[in-house]
């Protein structure tokens, strides 16, 4: 599970600061699936950085099961991170893009990475691309290859922000499944960050609204759309994005 409690993220001092997270709990359950919507701004990206250790909170604590993880860096949280830009290295083949970070931060055996990439790779379907560099693949397979070398060192937690919106739409309803099927098959505790409504109604077990780094909402998506907890969240999830 991960504990989010009392979370506050400011940024800068004084007059100047802005609070782009504002006392933000959460619990999420292991296995969960849950997404966060807002707009532009509402601290969507900070909080999912304040979990993967990039940026740390002014305020607050975060659990990842039992432990505070609150003083451990990126590496040791055991998270894997999907973002928008995927940025894959361009003069690395996919199987040095898989294989680069298990080399770089794991004692694991050559053997060991090898059969770790090829289990990945099969999983999201690229075995055949592992040879490839990622200017030779199109906006899909990059994709493709991001989250296989997300998978690829068996996280418990997966933080994805906004993974598809580089996508177009065939594309991202593609990999809207595909990520739905990995995350059922490795079981493994993921928040989700969208602006897409389709991925707010459809991919998450719960869905969590914000706005001006305030929690407006917690429930199922049905819920919050069918029962929105004020005005901003009917607003929100009843216009078209
Ligand atoms: P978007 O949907 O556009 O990605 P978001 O919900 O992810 O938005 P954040 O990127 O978390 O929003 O930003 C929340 C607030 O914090 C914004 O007002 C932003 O300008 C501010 N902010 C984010 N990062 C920094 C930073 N490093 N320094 C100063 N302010 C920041
Ligand atoms: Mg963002």
């Amino acid at each position: 599970k991960i504990t989010i409690d009392d979370v506050t993220k400011r940024f800068g001092e004084g007059d100047e600061s802005i609070i782009a997270v504002d006392d933000v709990s959460l619990d999420i359950r292991d296995g969960e699936f849950i997404v966060f919507v807002g707009p532009s701004g509402s601290g969507k990206s900070t909080l999912m950085r304040i979990v993967a250790g990039l940026e740390t909170q002014t305020e607050g604590d975060i659990h990842i099961g039992d432990d505070l993880v609150n003083q451990l860096g990126p590496r040791a949280r055991d998270i894997a991170m999907v973002f928008q830009n995927y940025a894959l290295y361009p003069n690395m083949t996919v199987e040095e893009n898989m294989s680069f970070g298990l080399k770089m931060s794991t004692d694991m055996s050559a053997d060991e990475v090898e059969e770790a990439v090829t289990s990945a790779a099969e999983m999201m379907d690229i075995d055949m691309l592992l040879d490839d560099k990622p200017g030779e693949l199109s906006g899909g397979q990059q994709q493709r290859v991001a989250l296989g070398r997300a998978i690829v060192r068996d996280p418990n937690v997966f933080l994805m922000d906004e993974p598809l919106s580089n996508l177009d739409a065939k594309l991202r309803a593609e990999m809207r499944t595909e990520i739905n099927r990995l995350q059922n098959d490795l079981d493994v505790t993921t928040l989700y960050v969208t602006h897409d409504q389709t991925e707010a109604m459809t991919m998450g077990d719960r869905l969590v609204v914000l706005n001006y780094g305030e929690l407006q909402q917690v429930g199922t998506p049905l819920e919050c759309f069918y029962r929105p907890a004020n005005q901003f969240v009917a607003g929100f999830l009843g216009s078209p994005s």
